[in-house]
């Protein structure tokens, strides 16, 4: 065998944790087989730091689908089992925290009652399929996706055809023309287009970021919507089978489509769907970086919908209940997360937006938040993650919080996402300015420390951040990000955002800003 997780596949399949949990549960943390720890990803448990017998369950929500009801059990499981915290993530999944195995036994059924899933949350494995959380509702999406997710997200739950990848493989299908799916960092993304006047996708493949960012290509076809469930089968087919399982850092599917190229892949694809339409024009608008804050008119005519922020993606159970309850009194009883691990409430009477906005809760959670703390994103951070050598999340939103204050003439998103390592959870690299923790000796005491990209986007154009040289100690973070932001302010032409002033002004004159703050 390859490497070790590959062992522990071959030994056993994954979803069999499923029915060994509870007689893991009764085995002290110690005593139970790596191999089966691995596996528990598969059951979407996932263990925590410190390495003590906690862990984390998340929840699949499929394009961010959340009814009131729902939500409502997601926060009384909480409260029972997760110190009452619940954590949106970057691929509008929940999680919950600090549950023990026994825990689980109880958390899962009650999932499965209320029509809610962690199977294959983790693991290697079609994971929670990103998708537009306006699907339905969004009077610009090209057709509505919930009925494609749906059903691709039925075909891959616990389907042992494909329990066993090479590695993660993560989907995104939308036809929100702002690039809601963060299209060109997944595996497989379906994006909007038309073909003489026909509604369907493109797709691209071979997208993901951490240490080694890949961009997805675009392949030839025009996808029907009837045609997405089997291009989405053929792709993790070919995964499965010809993906690579020797060095775990080198399993990801970009590498197999780096090396193949497009042509190759669209071909191997084709071998299994049949012949596919080729052309289609993508349906676009600038990036929205998969934000929705505010109240905005639905397709439904009289409805809104309401996006609010969730500090650090994180809320409190008793939060997530207020936030049921509303959704229930003032609209249909259905919610959203988004990516950027925040949450919209829907069909809100026109009329009623305003009564509805006057209740408490949004003072904590804001509808408008600021263009720096409403637009950053960090990782899980030292907080529950093994590999994080740093905290994250309260340093990112102090710092972010002081600039809002510093700058309020920005007068338009300025993204900073603070990732723990080089895994990149936070997404820095389609940051307009990405930081990537560390720690190391300054003088007598070894601190955090940063190292720094910038001008990283996904509109138009899409480009990955550029690295500046050396790195930043944590006690000249904020000067540093004060000098960009001024340096940015200074330079910028109307309404420009500032990767794109990067991008028009080049990356010495940035660096000439950044050497004054690093170390080496
Ligand atoms: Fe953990 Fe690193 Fe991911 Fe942060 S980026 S959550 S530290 S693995």
């Amino acid at each position: 065998m390859t490497n070790r997780n590959e062992q522990w596949k071959h030994e056993k399949d994954g979803l069999e944790i499923l029915k060994e949990l509870p007689a893991l549960a009764e085995k002290a943390f110690k005593e139970i087989d790596p191999g089966d720890i691995e596996r528990l990803k598969w059951a979407g448990i996932y263990a925590q730091r410190p390495r003590d017998g906690h862990f984390l369950v998340r929840v699949k929500l499929p394009s961010g689908q959340l009814t009131a009801a729902q939500a409502k059990v997601l926060a009384d499981l909480a409260a029972a089992y997760g110190k009452g915290e619940i954590q949106i993530t970057i691929r509008q999944a929940v999680q919950i925290h600090n549950i023990t195995l026994r825990d689980a036994v109880d958390i899962l059924p009650r999932l499965k009652a209320a029509d809610l899933s962690s199977v294959e949350a983790c693991g290697d494995v079609p994971r929670t399929i990103l998708g537009n959380p306006l699907a339905g509702v969004d009077a610009e999406e090209l057709l509505d996706t919930r009925p494609l997710v749906e059903e691709v997200f039925r075909f891959f739950l616990g389907n042992r055809d494909f329990s066993n990848l090479p590695r993660k493989f993560k989907i995104s299908i939308s036809a929100n023309p702002h690039d809601a799916g963060f299209a060109r960092i997944n595996d497989l993304a379906f994006v909007p287009a038309r073909r003489e006047g026909e509604a369907g996708f493109v797709a691209y493949v071979g997208g993901g970021l951490s240490a080694e960012p890949h961009l997805a290509v675009r392949l030839p076809f025009f996808i029907r919507p009837a045609e997405v469930k089997a291009v989405a089968e053929a792709v993790a087919t070919l995964f499965r089978d010809e993906g690579y399982r020797e060095k775990r850092n080198h399993c990801r599917l970009k590498y197999l489509v780096a090396d193949l190229g497009a042509e190759r892949i669209a071909e191997k694809i084709e071998a299994q769907t049949g012949a596919l339409l080729r052309g289609g024009e993508e349906v676009t608008a600038p990036w929205n970086y998969g934000r929705f804050y505010g109240t905005h008119a639905q397709k439904q005519p009289g409805l809104c919908y309401v996006g609010v922020h969730v500090k650090n993606g994180h809320i409190r159970a008793e939060d997530l209940r207020a936030f049921a309850e509303l959704a229930e009194r003032f609209g249909q009883g259905r919610l959203r997360t988004t990516n950027s691990q925040n949450l919209i409430l829907l069909d809100i009477p026109e009329g009623e937006t305003e009564a509805l906005l006057q209740d408490a809760i949004f003072e904590a959670y804001p509808t408008e938040p600021g263009f720096f703390t409403g637009y950053a994103s960090s990782c899980t951070g030292n907080a529950y993650c093994n590999f994080a050598p740093i905290e994250t999340k309260n340093r990112l939103h102090e710092l972010t919080a002081a600039l809002d204050e510093a700058f309020p003439e920005v007068g338009q998103p300025l993204r900073i996402n603070l990732t723990g390592c080089f895994h990149a959870c936070a997404q820095p690299q389609v940051a307009d300015i990405g930081l990537t923790g560390g720690r190391a000796r300054v003088g007598e005491a070894v601190v955090p420390v940063y190292t720094v990209m910038i001008g990283g986007h996904l509109s138009e154009g899409a480009a990955f951040a550029q690295p500046l040289e050396g790195r930043v100690a944590d006690d000249k973070l904020f000067g540093l990000l004060e000098a960009l932001v001024q340096k940015y302010l200074a330079l910028r032409e109307a309404g420009e955002p500032f990767y794109a002033t990067v991008a028009r002004t080049g990356l010495e004159l940035w660096q000439s800003v950044a050497n004054q703050y690093t170390i080496a």
